[in-house]
Parts: C-alpha cells; structure tokens; sequence
C-alpha cells in the first residue's frame, strides 16, 4: 500500500486547508473521511469569510492570509463568491463608539464609517443596494471590504473535488481513524502509511482526538441557524450585521469602547444575550438569506433546537433589513470546539502526530493560516 507523507484525520475546512498547505510544501497527502461527504461545521456555517472582528494578533493574522488563499482557491476551483465587504448596522451611539475606536486601530485600516448624513449619498458612491439595510434609526454604518461570501454547501465539496483532482490529494470516505502509532493509521478501512499525521476532528471530541486534547478546556457550543426567503427584490450589499456582533466578535468587543455597549444590550436585550444570540444575515444566489446564529454552550451538543431562538434571530433579522414578506425554508443546527482560552489549539503531541481545532468558531475564516502556522515550525 502507498506510503504518504501525510494523512489528515477530518475533511471539513481545517482538513483540507492543511492538506493545501501541505501540497505547497510538496508532500503526498491522504485525507481520511469517516462520513461519506463533509457533514460538519464546515458545511452548515455561513460561509462568512471574515477578517474584521476577529481577535487581533494570530487570528487576524490567520484571516487575512485566509482570506486571500481563499479568493485563489475559489478561481482555481470554480467556487462562486456570492457577495462581497459586510456592513454592520450601528443602531445605538454605543456601537457608533465601538467602531468609531475600530476604525482608529491597525484592523480599522481599510474600513470606512458612515454617518446618517452619508446615507443617502452611499449608491453615488458605488454602493449598491443599501435600500436593503433599515436605516431610519441607525447611528452609524461600519463598511468592511475584506469579507466575501461562499455557499458552504457547495463550496465544501467543490474544494475536496479541486484538490483531489488539479493537486493529487487522495481522499478516503466513509472511514472511521480508530488510533494512529508510529507510522500506521488504523481505520474501519483498513490500516494506512505515513510519515505524518494531523487529526483534525472538529467537533468530534468524544473519539480519536480525546486523550490529546484532554488537558484543554473545550466545551462544545450549538448555534441555531434558518435559511428564509423575503421579498424577491431584496438584495443585500454584502453580509450583514448589527450592534451584539460588535459586542461579542473580540476585534470589536475587546475594545475598551465595547464595555458601554455590553451593559446597554445586557439591560436592553437580556434575552438575546442569553442565547448568545447576535445577527449575520447573508445571501444565497437563489435569493434566500442564511440567517444566525445562537450560541449554547455545554459538554454535550444541544439536540433540541428552540423555536423561540429562531423566533429571535427574526426578530433582529426584522430590525434590521426591510423586507414585508417572509418565509422559513430551512433551520438547522451546527456545533464546534470552543474554548475561553485559545481561538485554536495546534497540539504538537510527537514528532509525527499533531491535532488542529479551530475553538473559536471562525474556522471557515482561519483554517488556512492556522495550517500554515502549523507547518511552518514543523515541516
Ligand atoms: C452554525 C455555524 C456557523 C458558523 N459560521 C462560520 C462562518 O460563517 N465563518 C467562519 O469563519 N466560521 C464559521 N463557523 C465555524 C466554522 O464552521 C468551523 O470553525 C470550521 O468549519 C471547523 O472546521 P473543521 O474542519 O475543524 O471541522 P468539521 O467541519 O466539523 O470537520 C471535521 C471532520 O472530521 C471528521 N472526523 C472526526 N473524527 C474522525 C475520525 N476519527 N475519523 C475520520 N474522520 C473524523 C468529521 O466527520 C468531520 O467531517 C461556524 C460554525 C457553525 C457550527
């Protein structure tokens, strides 16, 4: 049986962006699958590809070189980017505050803030379709070019398609890593060859991942998310999202400026803060809006997703789009690792195994960089 360089336990984002990183350094890689397609976090987030708001240092680091492999891989491989740059709607003075201070930072340096007497000169400015956007009561608008959009669903498997066939990334399905030692992976199908291994398990905590995350606190956290169709005519001017997102994402919510705002949603939206509730609301190419997200957090998954969540996310959806018709097309739930320690642990377990776990749910946004840090001091 062929012996790679390198077997990757775990096709989602993390997976595949380690075995990219690893082609460019010229190794034979194995992907092994233990599901017969992605079914992870991977697949079921927004496919919000973000520099702005995450945590400053390696996170933001990590994003913008992301986000730029990213927007190479997509050519290469044909995956559509559906929109660009998101919009934050600042609704209270507070959030104005918040990224008024972002936009003096390193991470502000491309941004741009509007006020309400630039409203209503955004379109002669080349800004499309900010008629979507409720801006009767909006303090300010945040504008950040560096995100796009991609459907998860369809660009997941688009990738493992491209680097299987333009970089001979060989991938096995539907097998299930059992335990790795030395040189040989045992798996459901059979035992493997390699020099190296990366697990990267996701939130698949429970399996082969355990025993070398055990000395980290992870905890698993579930969002609620729903797919709606509004009115036909509606067409968002990039992802959009309001003031508890400048409240919980830490390129925001570290800030100083971020205490005020957190004791104003904390006395005025105790139920969202609760369900760790804040809006992203993006765009399909049929039309529909991927709306989120709620955050539980706890040992186990939360099975049982709340219709009042949902009804929540609407609500905020409502405070912030204009839109009169409205329906619910799809809800679902993901899950990822997270931690109050680390964005993300690389664990250097032996000279030939290390595990990789995005804890911060941002791993659409950051795998390729954590896979390069990962790398550069190991291969
Ligand atoms: C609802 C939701 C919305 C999100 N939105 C965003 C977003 O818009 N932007 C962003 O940047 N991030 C977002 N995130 C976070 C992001 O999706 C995750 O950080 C990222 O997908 C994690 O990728 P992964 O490869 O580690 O995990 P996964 O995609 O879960 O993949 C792990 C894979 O490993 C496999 N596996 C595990 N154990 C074994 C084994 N023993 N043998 C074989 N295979 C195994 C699993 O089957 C799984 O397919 C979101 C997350 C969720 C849940």
């Amino acid at each position: 049986m062929k012996k790679y360089d390198l077997v990757i336990v775990g096709a989602g984002i993390v997976g595949m962006a380690h075995a990219y990183e690893a082609v460019q350094r010229g190794l034979s890689v194995l992907i092994i699958e233990k599901n017969q397609s992605c079914v992870g976090a991977s697949v079921r987030n927004f496919g919000f590809i973000t520099v702005s708001g995450q945590s400053s240092k390696d996170t933001w680091r990590r994003a913008r070189y992301s986000r730029d492999v990213w927007a190479s891989i997509s050519e290469k491989a044909g995956i559509p980017i559906i929109h660009r740059g998101s919009w934050i709607v600042c609704q209270r003075p507070e959030a104005l505050d918040v990224a008024s201070a972002f936009l003096n930072t390193d991470m502000g340096a491309d941004c741009q803030l509007f006020r309400p007497k630039d409203f209503s000169h955004l379109e002669s400015l080349g800004f499309k379709n900010i008629s979507a956007l409720r801006l009767d009561h909006a303090a300010g608008l945040l504008y950040s070019p560096h995100e796009f959009r991609v459907e998860s669903r369809e660009a997941i498997p688009m990738m493992a398609d491209w680097l299987s066939s333009s970089l001979k990334v060989d991938f096995c399905w539907g097998a299930e890593v059992f335990s790795c030692d030395d040189s040989q992976i045992h798996t459901s199908a059979g035992t493997f060859y390699t020099e190296k291994v990366v697990i990267c398990p996701g939130a698949d905590l429970s399996g082969i991942a355990k025993k070398y995350l055990a000395q980290h606190d992870i905890q698993l956290c579930t969002l609620q998310m729903l797919r709606v169709k509004v009115d036909d005519h509606i067409i968002l001017p990039g992802s959009v999202m309001t003031d508890n997102s400048l409240a919980r994402y830490l390129g925001w919510a570290d800030l100083p400026e971020a205490l005020a705002l957190k004791v104003k949603i904390q006395k005025e939206m105790p139920e969202f803060l609760k369900e760790g509730i804040h809006l992203i609301a993006v765009q399909s190419s049929d039309g529909s809006l991927v709306i989120g997200d709620s955050h539980q957090y706890g040992n186990v998954e939360d099975v049982f997703a709340k219709d009042r969540i949902d009804q929540l996310i609407i609500e905020l959806l409502g405070q912030t789009i204009n839109f009169s018709q409205f329906k619910v097309l799809e809800r679902w739930t993901g899950v990822y690792p997270s931690s109050s320690q680390q964005d993300a642990i690389i664990e250097k377990v032996s000279d030939s195994l290390r595990v990789a776990v995005v804890t911060s749910g941002t791993g659409a946004s950051t795998a390729f960089g954590l896979a390069k840090d990962n790398f550069d001091d190991w291969i």
